[in-house]
């Protein structure tokens, strides 16, 4: 019996690859010190894994920005526009690279970035390859080849190369002109990784790890061909070596007979998302194939139930024989903290249920022990899994019993929305085209340091409260100034938008290391929900009514929904995640009533997750719709008729989803919109949409000042669409990541459009 490694987190156990990689984009070192900070990572990771006893240790996971970028590079999938980039003197290989992936504005030359889409149901976002019909394939660089060699030096024959599988790598790109389907490039693709296979075998590799995430997805018949026809063509020219198909994050379901005869020697599943797959695959399994299982989950923060794991492997094991079974992390360990042993200020009882990236590589090898029959690691597993399942830390019977006794009553507004609609307009009295922003202001450097101040206790609470109430009373007064209609406070006192909830709420707890890489150098620490939820106290009261005091405007209160609150963090994994989110629903739901009741009349409840929630398997997206729509409607409808709930999603890809969206029956929802156009709201109008929507009239997302008549324009767009009493006018999403100058500009030209389209739309009556 084998253990192996399928990825290993490369940002380093202190970030050292972000803070290099940034140094290096900002000029301040060479590429020499940037590639030896890279070098010094993954030789401690290697031997971090040798010293675990791990059998097969993966290489070529490592990457500077993103492995499917390196990947394109590798096969020579460049496109044309970066060209310019190889022909300036002094740049290499890696200026190209990051020009892809973060766009190059220098020399002269102004390119815009490749496209970055989340992996899978990930919060890791890789850099989407862009294919033409003509699109050739060919070695282009030797990294692959050099990082084997590397790895070998250390760990001799347990290096094993890891590579995205063919046929994933073009169902994740994308096709750049009309006229071709992606997949069919495949004949084109193959012979290149058979000459990639063919060198690492004669480098001396043993094994090949071929990712392969796409087969677990839903397959056209087309596409389950191409992976027969690889995989047939490979197998054909290579040998030597043997060949490793990875799947992860769902079941190979309607795909299980199409993998498990891929003529391959070993196929790795998950059995954390999807334990039941084991029966299927060991259903059909033929002789000979080996069959590599992901016990311990590489995408949270628990450890592993070493009982339930060895039930999986002694299944295997009895069927197929020991020398058959590998056992494994469920997926690449990328998507998990590297190392719980720093993490002090953790409840030691707390913590002693979990497990990083480092301490899943000593579950794996200690199964392997187990299952050879070494009982003595089995009694302390059995402890701590013991403890979590009867903890009070963890088990509060009244939050139970409350999320036990919700009632579609609890999801149902007292009236429908025209009746709603009526009795605010009664009350709020707002022009046509009501003005309003997303929430936040910008979070300048100073507001940042009044927050690590207090932290190190340079500030008290007194003096840090006493900043950001002059913050928000000066964002109050320029905000009436400026003519908004609906104001906010601005969001000053919060970092994130998760994690200021999840500080207030019990059940969750913060790691100081706890990183995971987001995108490039971008790494996010998501909190970790370990209990069930409840809210001790007010979270937001103080500053929405201090706000709402200092003016006669209509004052938004802002909070965080429950199916982003759950998206953002690591969730329990002894309980379904629909639980864990009415808990956060009614949680939530309590604020917003209180808001109600400090006077608050407009309440934002941002989605920002909803859509990224959707499971990989279209068979499963309608129950989880079903329950995330319903945790926000818990969440909104504790609140008379005459409050108006707002939410806010920032994306704009509503097709398949939009009766959803609709079922959610905000009374006002705001969107992103404004860089396609308004094109995207063609589903709310196909749809007739009946609440009040508010389409971003500008992007957020750059310095640039939108001119007043640019956003007149796109209100008219709007007005074509939907029913124009139903608008409002609004930003993308939050300014938080923006400067003044450019926010104070923008808005006002804002505030100008909607005065334009007042006098130039018409509005029919209230409906
Ligand atoms: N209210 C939040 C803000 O303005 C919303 C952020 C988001 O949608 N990502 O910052
Ligand atoms: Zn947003």
């Amino acid at each position: 019996m084998l253990t192996q490694n399928m990825g290993y987190p490369r940002i380093g156990g202190h970030r050292e690859l972000k803070k290099a990689n940034e140094q290096y984009w900002a000029g301040k070192i060479s590429q020499d010190e940037l590639t030896a900070v890279a070098r010094t990572i993954k030789e401690a990771n290697w031997q971090t894994q040798l010293d675990a006893g791990i059998d097969l240790i993966p290489c070529n996971d490592f990457s500077y920005y993103d492995q499917t970028l390196d990947t394109s590079l590798l096969l020579g999938v460049v496109p044309q526009r970066y060209q310019p980039v190889s022909a300036i003197a002094g740049n290499t290989g890696l200026d190209l690279y990051f020009a892809m992936a973060r766009g190059y504005q220098k020399n002269g030359l102004d390119i815009t970035a490749m496209e970055m889409t989340k992996w899978l149901d990930t919060n890791y976002h890789y850099i989407v390859p862009e294919f033409t019909a003509q699109q050739a394939f060919r070695i282009s660089n030797d990294n692959i080849f050099n990082e084997y060699n590397s790895a070998k030096a250390i760990l001799g024959e347990k290096a094993k190369p890891v590579l995205i599988g063919p046929v994933s790598y073009l169902l994740l790109g994308k096709e750049k002109e009309a006229g071709f389907d992606r997949i069919d490039l495949v004949q084109r693709l193959v012979p290149v990784y058979v000459e990639i296979i063919n060198r690492l075998q004669q480098q001396g590799a043993t094994w090949i790890q071929l990712d392969e995430p796409c087969l677990a997805l839903d397959l056209s018949h087309k596409e389950k061909e191409a992976f027969a026809w690889a995989y047939h063509t490979i197998a054909a020219q290579v040998s030597g070596i043997k060949l490793q198909v990875a799947t992860y994050f769902e079941a190979l379901l309607d795909n299980t007979q199409l993998a498990v005869n891929l003529p391959i020697a070993a196929l790795h599943i998950d059995l954390v998302r999807a334990p039941q797959q084991l029966d299927e695959v060991l259903a059909l399994i033929p002789d000979k194939l080996e069959l590599s299982l992901g016990v311990v989950d590489g995408r949270n923060v628990w450890k592993n139930d070493y009982e339930q794991s060895l039930a999986h492997i002694d299944k295997a094991v009895e069927q197929l024989g020991a020398c058959r079974v590998l056992i494994a992390p469920s997926c690449s360990l990328l998507h998990s903290p590297i190392d719980l042993d720093g993490e002090t200020a953790i409840d030691p009882e707390i913590r002693n249920w979990m497990a990083f990236a480092k301490q899943k590589l000593h579950e794996v090898t200690e199964l392997k022990l187990i299952a050879q029959g070494d009982h003595t690691l089995l009694q302390a597993n059995l402890q701590a899994i013991a403890s979590r399942r009867t903890s009070q830390k963890v088990h509060k019977q009244a939050v139970k019993d409350r999320v036990a006794a919700i009632t579609a009553a609890d999801g149902q507004r007292k009236s429908a929305f025209p009746i709603r609609q009526r009795l605010q307009r009664e009350r709020f009295h707002l022009p046509s085209f009501p003005t309003t922003t997303i929430g936040s202001f910008p979070q300048t450097d100073d507001i940042r340091q009044l927050r690590a101040r207090l932290k190190k206790g340079d500030l008290t609470v007194e003096q840090y409260d006493a900043a950001i109430e002059q913050a928000t009373i000066e964002s109050i007064r320029w905000q009436e100034q400026l003519g908004l209609d609906v104001l906010v406070h601005g969001e000053f006192e919060r970092n994130d938008m998760v994690e200021y909830f999840g500080e207030q709420l019990d059940g969750f707890l913060f790691t100081k290391n706890g990183w995971v890489q987001s995108y490039g150098s971008r790494c996010v620490k998501p909190p970790v929900i370990y209990g069930d939820i409840s809210r001790p106290k007010d979270m937001t009261v103080r500053w929405s009514q201090f706000a709402a005091a200092q003016t006669n405007k209509p004052m938004k209160g802002m909070l965080t929904g429950p199916v982003t609150i759950l998206q953002w963090s690591f969730v329990r994994d002894d309980q379904p995640r629909e639980l864990t989110t009415n808990q956060i629903a009614l949680a939530i739901r309590d604020e917003v009533v209180a808001l109600e009741q400090a006077g608050i009349g407009i309440i934002q409840i941002d989605e920002a997750a909803i859509r990224e929630g959707l499971p990989l398997r279209k068979a499963k997206r309608p129950h989880y719709l079903d329950w995330a729509v319903n945790a926000f409607r818990v969440t909104a409808s504790g609140v008379e008729d005459q409050t108006q709930i707002h939410t806010h999603m920032c994306y704009s890809e509503f097709n398949d989803i939009i009766e959803h969206i609709a079922a959610m029956d905000a009374d006002v929802i705001t969107i992103e919109t404004s860089r396609s156009q308004m094109e995207l709201l063609q589903a709310f109008a196909h749809f007739e949409y009946p609440n009040e929507i508010g389409p971003g009239v500008y992007d957020i997302h750059s310095p640039r000042v939108p001119t007043t008549e640019e956003m007149t324009a796109l209100l008219a767009k709007a007005a074509d669409l939907l029913p124009a009493q139903h608008l409002w006018v609004n930003p993308d999403c939050g300014l938080k990541t923006r400067k003044w100058p450019e926010t104070k500009a923008a808005l006002e030209n804002m505030v100008a459009a909607a005065r334009q389209a007042r006098k130039q739309l018409k509005v029919g009556d209230p409906v």
